[in-house]
């Protein structure tokens, strides 16, 4: 169950950035627009039509007569059925999916009135799919919703009443490697390497800590990864999660291993079990989003003298998020003619961060603020000659280079003594497996990254 839930939410993360949520709530206000409703075009293209025999699970007192013949006939319960699948598309809601399927606004109420757990239809995303099976009145008989190939739900006309019922499959599990060489960036290896964007996120987030992807790579480094492939009667459904990974950089060698606690929090541990996470980030923006080509200039480009450069400087577009590189609490956001729009931050008594040339600030003095936490965009205000983010850090009020210091400093949490022979037993087999695989037989990989070998 667990793991079924994990799956779901993975899969429909990527929907709930992208899209807003259906509410059955906006159906009322949908009704009372109906005037309106009837001139937006739907799209029939998409409604596919075929007639289907569905069984019903109904008690029949006279199934026993029919038995010898059923193969030849109908019985009472057998009906011939028309089905039509809609794919739930952006801004859908039920409303516009029953009326896809030629329903009524008065009949999908009727539907949601007389249906056990209508509830569960709010969490329709676009990709997922709802089968109506009307009967020859055009009346529902069954509706079916499918999240996923490991969840669907149906409702079921009885006497009157629609009865809930729903399928949840388990996948199965096979753990898988790649490995790669970093050519030009770590997301072309990766796709080289038959990875795909989630997995090739997941690397850099475990390591994130320790490497600046945006800085740090060079042509030579390595990563190999160990990672779960989840399977539904021989066809792959996706990746699961990373369980054990190495990274090579500049010559250094970096690994981590998945390690799951007794409470089901699982976490990125090194082979000696010192937490993966530190209490500053490496960078306090996507590493994605970082130009790759840009050069800190030491010659201030307004004053035309050269500076000490006290920070780094990242050039990114305008707009993109700028992080809080720790917990701490803002204790200056404000505006000056050379920072521009500025956060300074302050965490715990002795280390203070700092962003300067913000398009946007987005926390106030005094807010206290989580690692990650979005405190502003890029930006090019002040003295700046085009957008990026100029960032220090200091230890006890001295500049230290952000990107070397974050390693002197305390890290998360760490295995304790007494979780240590559990840590052992359940990890050192994930990193002798990672050892020992070359990476495994592409399978489906191809078709889904058609493209991988022009990369
Ligand atoms: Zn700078």
């Amino acid at each position: 169950m667990e793991l079924v839930e994990k799956i779901k939410k993975s899969q429909l993360l990527s929907h709930a950035k992208t899209f807003p949520r259906m509410h059955l709530g906006v159906i009322g206000a949908l009704i009372v627009g109906l005037g309106l409703m009837s001139v937006i075009p739907t799209n029939q293209a998409s409604v596919a039509r075929d007639v289907t025999i569905l069984e019903l699970p109904v008690a029949d007192a006279h199934a026993d007569t029919n038995k010898t013949e059923r193969d030849d006939v109908l019985t009472d319960k057998e009906i011939e059925l028309k089905t039509i699948t809609l794919t739930v598309k952006p801004n859908d809601n039920l409303s516009l999916l029953f009326k896809r399927a030629g329903m009524s606004d008065r009949e999908m109420m009727n539907f949601l009135g007389a249906a056990e757990q209508p509830k569960r239809l709010h969490s329709m995303k676009p990709g997922h799919e709802l089968h109506f099976h009307l009967n020859s009145e055009n009346h529902i008989e069954k509706l079916t919703y499918v999240s996923s190939a490991l969840a669907s739900y149906s409702y079921i006309n009885t006497d009157g009443k629609y009865l809930f019922s729903e399928t949840l499959r388990e996948p199965d599990i096979h753990n898988a490697s790649r490995s790669g060489h970093i050519k030009s960036s770590l997301y072309s290896a990766g796709i080289n390497a038959g990875m795909d964007e989630k997995l090739i996120m997941e690397l850099a987030e475990i390591f994130g800590w320790d490497i600046d992807f945006a800085l740090d790579m060079r042509s030579g480094d390595s990563f190999k990864i160990l990672y779960e492939e989840h399977f539904l009667d021989g066809e792959k459904l996706g990746n699961g999660v990373i369980l054990s990974a190495e990274f090579v950089n500049q010559g250094q060698r970096f690994q981590a291993v998945r390690y799951v606690h007794a409470d089901g929090r699982a976490e990125y541990y090194t082979p000696d079990g010192k937490n993966m996470r530190k209490a500053f980030l490496r960078a306090p923006l996507d590493f994605r989003r970082i130009s790759s080509n840009f050069n800190p200039r030491r010659l201030h480009p307004i004053t035309k003298t050269v500076r000490p450069h006290r920070g780094i400087d990242y050039a990114a577009r305008t707009g993109t998020p700028v992080w809080s590189s720790g917990d701490g609490r803002v204790i200056a956001s404000g505006y000056t003619k050379a920072n521009g729009n500025y956060v300074v931050i302050q965490h715990g008594n002795n280390v203070q961060t700092k962003y300067l040339h913000l398009h946007k600030r987005k926390v106030k003095r005094g807010q206290k603020v989580r690692q990650k936490q979005i405190i502003g965009t890029v930006g090019s205000t002040g003295f700046s000659t085009g957008p990026h983010l100029h960032y220090e850090f200091l230890l006890n009020g001295v500049h230290r280079n952000p990107r070397t210091i974050v390693q002197k400093l305390p890290k998360a949490e760490s295995i304790s003594p007494e979780l240590k022979s559990d840590f052992l037993n359940q990890t050192q087999i994930l990193l002798a497996e990672l050892e020992r695989e070359t990476n495994t037989p592409a399978l489906a990989l191809k078709e889904r990254f058609p493209s991988a070998s022009a990369l």
